[in-house]
Formats: structure tokens, sequence, C-alpha cells
């Protein structure tokens, strides 16, 4: 795959140099870290004889509509097990629909149960259905962004230069957990930071630690240092999708002053989440890399609400 574009936004930012690495502008399906991690599932799946894929997600889920784009494109049929939700409607979710997707609506509470239901279902039908975790969560997601890893590590050998701290929206943890075993594998001093957007510690931060381990251990790998993920859980609100003045403030700062389209649920939270652990921790004269995660169909459907 080729490199994603990273770009220098300021050399004023708080007395830092600001960088963002626009994985939003991945060719397929508008992008982001679902766009990365989805190539990694449909390669494990073309290796094997499926003819349909199952995952879950929430209504403005960027996974599902990259699923659903991707088993288009493969001529797999598409199962999305979602919670079944009173918000308003999302691009996400029309575009999972015009792609021919089948929803199958559930309780919050009994996903699991759904999802079983569905496989064994499909699999009585004769089918040979391929689950993805929702998010893309597991080995094959980490994987994605230990590819991301290198990639960044490829731009200081070729700039003679390093980043002192790369920032990233978390959520399932598997983006936040690809960058750190990159960083191990590739024995550097990156500081790693992740911003949930909905999890809080001890659980959040427990899950990315768990994925490092599995995939360290499937790579065959033992770090000298193990490394105990930095998951940020202050700036979460009230929660997934949750939002305030100040992340709609920023949106609107980035998108006039650099072009860069933000969301309030995911890179928007971030970006302001960033902004205050810079001002906490009194970060100066350091490169900063923004890891820009995609979901850009959500900045559209903010500028439809507002
Ligand atoms: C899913 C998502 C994330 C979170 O990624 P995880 O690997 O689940 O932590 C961040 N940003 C965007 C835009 C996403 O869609």
């Amino acid at each position: 795959m080729n490199s994603t574009l990273i770009q220098k936004l300021t050399d004023s930012y708080h007395n830092n140099s600001l960088f963002i690495k626009r994985e939003d502008l991945l060719p397929f399906s508008l992008g982001g870290n679902k766009s990365r991690k989805a190539e990694f599932f449909f390669g494990e799946m073309m290796c094997g004889k499926y003819d349909s894929v199952v995952t879950y997600g929430s209504i403005s889920s960027n996974h599902c509509r990259v699923i659903s784009n991707k088993a288009n494109v493969t001529g797999m049929d598409c199962y999305i097990i979602s919670p079944s939700e009173k918000e308003n409607m999302t691009l996400n979710r029309k575009m999972m629909l015009f792609l021919g997707a089948k929803m199958i609506y559930c309780d919050v509470n009994n996903v699991k149960q759904t999802i079983d239901n569905c496989m064994d279902a499909l699999r009585k039908e004769g089918k040979n259905p391929y689950f993805i975790q929702g998010g893309g969560h597991g080995n094959l997601g980490t994987a994605a962004y230990v590819e991301c890893f290198d990639e960044i590590v490829e731009f200081e050998k070729v700039n003679n230069f390093k980043f002192d701290y790369i920032f990233h929206a978390s959520g399932t943890g598997t983006t936040q957990a690809g960058l750190i075993c990159g960083k191990l594998i590739n024995n550097k001093d990156t500081n790693i930071v992740g911003i949930s957007i909905a999890r809080k510690n001890p659980y959040g931060g427990s899950v990315v630690n768990e994925s490092v381990k599995e995939y360290m251990k499937q790579v065959n790998c033992t770090p000298t240092l193990f490394e105990t993920a930095n998951f940020i859980d202050k700036y979460v609100l009230e929660g997934y999708g949750s939002s305030n003045e100040y992340i709609i403030n920023t949106i609107e700062t980035v998108f006039c002053k650099y072009g860069i389209p933000l969301d309030s649920t995911y890179t928007g939270k971030a970006f302001w989440g960033m902004e205050e652990y810079i001002k906490e921790n009194m970060l100066f004269n350091k490169n900063l890399l923004f890891l820009h995660t995609g979901g850009t169909p959500l900045f559209f459907d903010m500028l439809n609400i507002k």
C-alpha cells in the first residue's frame, strides 16, 4: 500500500511543531483507519472459501460502511448487526443501505447472541461466513497499524527527523495497539497518546495492553521493555458521540485554517483532547504528529445538523 500523506500544519502550535498523517485520504470508501484495517481482513478472507461477511457497529460506524463497500467489491453478502437506535439517520448508515448490506437490529444487551444466531443461520444455509469484530478489532486490525507505524518510521528516516509524540482518537484500541507494537518492533521511544473517545480506564487501557500482548505473541517478538498504553480517558465527556462547544470550535478552526475536516465523535474530540494534553503537560519545542483516523462522513452529518 502507498504511504498516506504526512503534512506539516504549523511550527507554532502552542510552541510545538504540528504534523498530521492523513489516514482520511486512504483511497478506498472515503478512507480512514477502518479502510486500512479492511484490507487486512479481506486479504485473509480471499485466502479462504468465504462467501459472506458478518460484522457489528452503530448507526455512525465508519467500520460498517467500509466493510459493506468492500463486500460489494469482492462479491460477498454482508450482514451488519447493529443496536436499534432512536438516533438520527447518518450518512454512514445510508451508505450501508445503498451498498446493499443486510441490517440486523438488536438490543444493545443482546449483541453477542445475535451475532451467534446470525453465524449459525448462515452456516445452516450452507454458507461459510467470516466474522469481523466491531471496529475491526483483533490481530489483523493491529497489524494494519503496525504497517502505519512503519510508514511513520520511513518518513522520519527520509527526512532525518523524529516525532516526539503521536496523538490519535482511540476507540477499541486496535489502532493504538498497532502503533505501540510498531514502536516496540522498531525500537523507538515515540510517545503514543491515545485520546479515548468513549471508554474509561482501567478497562480502555487494559484492552489496548491485551491487544499489544496478543500481537507480539503472534509475531514471536519479546520486547525488552513492555509498554503500558497511554490511554487518556479525560476527554470522553458523556461517552461515545458526546460533544461540547470546544470540540465544535476545534473542528471549525481546523477546517477554516487548514481545510481538513474533523468530526465530533472521533477526530475532533481527539484533536481537542490533544490540545488540552499539550497545555496540561506543558509540551514545548516538540514534534507532534496527529494521526487523522478518518470519519469524513460524520463531518458532513455535523454540517447537516448545524
Ligand atoms: C473507529 C475509529 C477510531 C478508533 O479506532 P480504534 O482502532 O477502534 O481505536 C478513530 N477514529 C475514527 C474516525 C474511527 O472511525
